[in-house]
């Protein structure tokens, strides 16, 4: 079987965790099996679209990095692949239905349907929803109706009793009783656009659609399209719902639990790579001993029997190791790369400066073990670019100690940087800075802590004396100087 899979988004927000989950099962589904992975849009809710949506949907998965064998962008042998540009075909299959007794028309106007939510809420009877007025027109009224030009929507008939039964590769066969599958929902609205439910079953039909993998919210339209499907005499592609993703509470992930839209883990400093293989693991299993992962390899070790039905739990914290792991696997070159546009965006650097470009580079190693975002190198490295704010006093008291001896070591750096310290050579001026101790009966600590603070305007830091090899000379004496002269 050529197996063909879709990720089927709406552009009614910017791309978040549970789509590229979704997109991403797919293609490690498709390319798993040797098959072909589609991205269609369904942009039939006109009031929530909107263009600066799918521009994010495109601007997000270039940057992840994976793409669709067939999309709007590149064509296709069933394009076009945005609903809006399929309507004709939509309106054509609502009919078929019709003619086929399976959906009828509805002339029912926002009136009538406002009244009978009203009374429906009052009586808090249990009868929810469209009350099937029109089901049973008489085809003389029907007729009557669409010559007078009443608007209307077309509805499909579900079944008054029995049960549907769809299948699922997680789920098993899942049924339902069509008492409790919303009464007749609406195909064709007056508009002309189709629903969710008209165009994605014609769709996924037309563009033979062999497996739908979409996200557990989406179990009650399951029935619902099978009706559709049998009602056609087309077969429904195989069904897979995905495990939920939740937050630390328990509860689905949203914007309550912090970020959860693409381009702010990408604006906070996470490597696509980092993001692609935490995402990937949310539900399913890869099972080899590791955690990390390339797209590659998942592709290589993907199974269908390794996704989870529980729901999986989103941990910013895991997250956030991984984004470390693939920092630390960078180049320096490559870090030195992509640090740079957060250091021009925190107004540390120019974009178009070669020394600068040259200084971060020198600077990779003292940041790269320290990095758990690219974001963090901002705050990490200003120090390096210009000197730092002057921390509290007691910042630079080494501990159990007081400010006299704060300065006085102070007073000891500043002779030793001041005499011939060759600050190209780490090891010589480590030495330096322990005999000196040595010979002034001081701890190593106390010497060097007011040291660090002076430097890097803080008691934790990158490493001092890398620090200090960078800076130089003239500048490592004048930010001694600063903060003796802040001290006394
Ligand atoms: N357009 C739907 C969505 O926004 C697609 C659901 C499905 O895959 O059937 O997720
Ligand atoms: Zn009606």
């Amino acid at each position: 079987m050529n197996i063909r899979v879709r990720y089927a988004p709406s552009p009614t927000g910017n791309q978040h965790i549970g789509g590229v989950r979704t997109a991403l099962i797919n293609y490690l589904f498709a390319k798993s099996m040797g098959g072909t992975f589609i991205l269609r849009l369904e942009d039939t809710d006109r009031t929530r679209y909107s263009d600066g949506y799918v521009k994010n949907l495109y601007d997000t998965f270039h940057w992840l990095g994976f793409y669709w064998d067939e999309g709007p962008d590149i064509g296709g042998p069933v394009a076009p692949y945005v609903q809006s540009e399929r309507l004709p075909l939509y309106r054509q299959y609502a009919e078929q239905l019709i003619a086929m007794d399976k959906a009828y028309y509805c002339f029912c106007d926002e009136e009538r349907l406002g009244q009978l939510r009203k009374a429906q809420d009052e009586q808090k009877s249990g009868e929810q929803g469209y009350d099937r007025h029109c089901r049973n027109l008489s085809r003389d009224e029907v007729t009557r109706n669409l010559g007078e030009g009443k608007p209307y929507v077309i509805r499909l008939k579900i079944p008054l009793e029995g049960t549907t039964t769809f299948a699922d590769l997680l789920l098993g066969d899942v049924e339902w009783k069509n008492a409790d599958i919303s009464p007749d929902p609406v195909l064709l609205k007056s508009d002309g656009f189709p629903t969710y439910h008209l165009a994605n079953v014609v769709d996924d039909h037309l563009m033979n659609i062999t497996h739908v993998m979409r996200a557990q919210e989406w179990i009650p339209s399951a029935p619902l399209h099978r009706i559709m499907y049998d009602a056609f005499g087309w077969e429904q592609p195989l069904l897979c719902h995905l495990p939920m993703v939740l937050g630390q509470d328990g509860h689905k992930l949203s914007k309550r639990h912090g970020a959860t839209a693409v381009n702010e883990f990408r604006k906070a400093g996470y490597l696509p790579e980092a993001l692609i293989n935490y995402i990937a693991q949310l539900g399913c299993s890869f099972e080899d001993g590791r955690d990390l992962f390339t797209i590659d390899e998942m592709i290589e070790l993907f199974k269908v029997e390794k996704l989870n039905k529980a729901p999986a739990v989103f941990d910013y914290q895991k997250l956030e190791w991984f984004n470390g792991q693939y920092i630390r696997q960078k180049s320096d070159a490559e870090l030195a790369q992509l640090v740079k546009p957060f250091l021009v965006d925190a107004g540390i650097r120019e974009g178009e400066d070669s020394a600068a470009d040259a200084l971060d580079l020198q600077a990779m190693p003292l940041v790269k073990e320290r990095l758990k975002v690219l974001s963090d190198a901002a705050a990490m490295m200003a120090y390096l670019y210009r000197k730092p704010a002057m921390p509290a006093a007691a910042e630079f008291i080494p501990k159990k100690r007081d400010q006299q001896t704060a300065l006085q070591m102070l007073r000891e750096c500043l002779a030793v940087a001041m005499e011939d310290l060759d600050f190209s050579n780490l090891e010589t001026m480590e030495e330096a800075f322990k005999r000196h101790a040595e010979q002034i009966g001081a701890k190593l600590g106390d010497l060097l802590m007011p040291l660090r603070v002076a430097i890097t305007g803080a008691r934790v830091s990158p490493p001092l004396f890398e620090s200090m090899r960078i800076l130089g000379q003239q500048e490592t004496i004048e930010r001694i100087k600063d903060s003796i002269a802040y001290l006394s």
